[in-house]
């Protein structure tokens, strides 16, 4: 690989060296020479003083990923299979379950790599890149998983963008063989139907499995569920698991009628107490206030940012009023699982996003849990912004 000394200024090399493992635009010197994505970077003090090696990545904000702190360590197969090595280690336990048969096994730069994850999903592996950069590693990176795992076969996503369109249209399968359509994995138990290879999204967010789990065992027995943002309705069949009485499942998107439909059949659960709406959630809030509806539970989990065609949400702007609209509608003494994996705000913000709306209802609340990102999503302590995902279980006193 071809490798670049780049200088950093010196009020960014103490953060470096303390381990941040996100490679800003803003902390080099000189940041405007082209370097190709998939560069090695060498990153020098004001001296030359060796600091990290990290590669050139262009993602969000970031402009590449930390990799190591030895000046003699190679980036090759080696590099990766340790790395892999470690965070296969570290998942042990997963592995032996058959309660659970799909989880996340490379978390990027929580394991070592910005920017790759790798999720497991009975037998098959799904690769996201999330940069040019880190997919410019994809043959090294493969042999790495090879030598590490075996496999019945793999599969990627390419979660960055190439002359201005996403390549997730593309032929995700790899290697070995191709996985049924759907594939079944299970999760504490319950069925998901997986899709390895139909667009950007597999079925299921993988990240959510504790709050799910939590729904079924200690809240949804003989309640009524409204599931807003529903996808293919994971919060719903966790709930009529749970012995809900009733589950309503709202989403825009046409494709999510018959994919909650197939959760809930592989899953024998009667379709009879579960409704699904194809619908924008604004509207459904109208007319559920319209029709005095009321729930026992409901949960929020919106996109960070969606535009339609009436509007744009945004978490970080709507949420207080998105959570406005759930107050109006949720039975004294319920429950709202307030959900976002929006990075752009910390659990604090969150929390204070809770207060305003509840204060601006003049209502009152109880926190009952919080939940972040579960073991197999491993963050760094010293990358803060890694641990997006803030739930929160909230009652309705007033
Ligand atoms: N809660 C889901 C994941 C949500 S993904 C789960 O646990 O699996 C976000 C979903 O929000 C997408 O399915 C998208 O179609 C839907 N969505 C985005 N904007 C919406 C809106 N205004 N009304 C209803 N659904 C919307």
């Amino acid at each position: 690989m071809h490798e670049t000394q780049l200088i950093i200024k010196p009020e960014f090399v103490d953060t470096y060296k303390k381990g941040y493992p996100l490679i800003s635009k803003e902390s080099i010197v000189n940041s405007n020479q082209h370097i190709d994505e998939g560069s090695i970077l060498i990153l020098l003090d004001e001296k030359k003083k060796f600091i990290l090696k990290g590669y050139h990545g262009v993602q969000n904000k970031g402009y590449g990923w930390v990799l190591s702190s030895n000046k003699d360590e190679k980036i090759d197969t080696t590099f990766f299979s340790k790395k892999i090595n470690s965070a296969i280690e570290y998942r042990k336990e997963f592995f032996t379950n058959n309660n659970t048969t799909a989880f996340r096994i490379f978390n990027g730069e929580g394991d070592g790599i910005g920017g790759l994850t790798i999720d497991y999903f009975n037998g098959y592996y799904l690769l996201t890149w999330y940069s040019l950069g880190i997919y410019e590693f994809k043959s090294e990176i493969l042999e790495a998983l090879k030598r590490t795992i075996s496999y019945k076969g793999i599969y990627q996503k390419k979660r960055f963008d190439s002359k201005g369109k996403y390549l997730n249209d593309d032929n995700d399968f790899i290697c070995g063989e191709e996985a049924p359509t759907p594939l079944l994995v299970k999760e504490n138990g319950a069925n998901f139907a997986i899709y390895l290879d139909d667009g950007a999204m597999v079925g299921v967010f993988l990240d959510q499995r504790d709050v799910r789990k939590t729904i079924r065992d200690k809240y949804a027995k003989g309640k009524t569920v409204l599931n807003t943002f529903s996808y293919t309705g994971a919060f719903s069949i966790f709930a009529a698991l749970g012995s809900s009485s009733k589950t309503t499942s709202v989403d825009l998107a046409k494709r999510s009628l018959p994919k909650t439909t197939e959760q809930f059949q592989i899953n024998n659960i009667n379709l009879k107490d579960q409704e699904i709406i194809v619908e924008d959630v604004f509207n459904y809030f109208k007319y559920a206030v319209k029709k005095n509806l009321l729930f026992d539970i409901v949960v929020l989990d919106p996109p960070s940012f969606a535009r339609s065609k009436k509007r744009t949400f945004s978490a970080f702007k709507d949420y207080v009023n998105l959570l406005k609209e759930a107050i109006q509608i949720t039975k004294k003494g319920g429950i709202i699982v307030a959900s976002t994996n929006s990075a752009n705000f910390s659990m604090m913000t969150f929390s204070d996003f809770i207060s305003k709306a509840f204060r601006e209802l003049k209502g009152k609340y109880e926190i009952k849990e919080r939940f972040s990102l579960p073991k197999d999503f491993k963050v760094l302590d010293k990358f803060k912004e890694g641990n997006y995902l803030k739930v929160v279980f909230i009652k309705k006193l007033k």
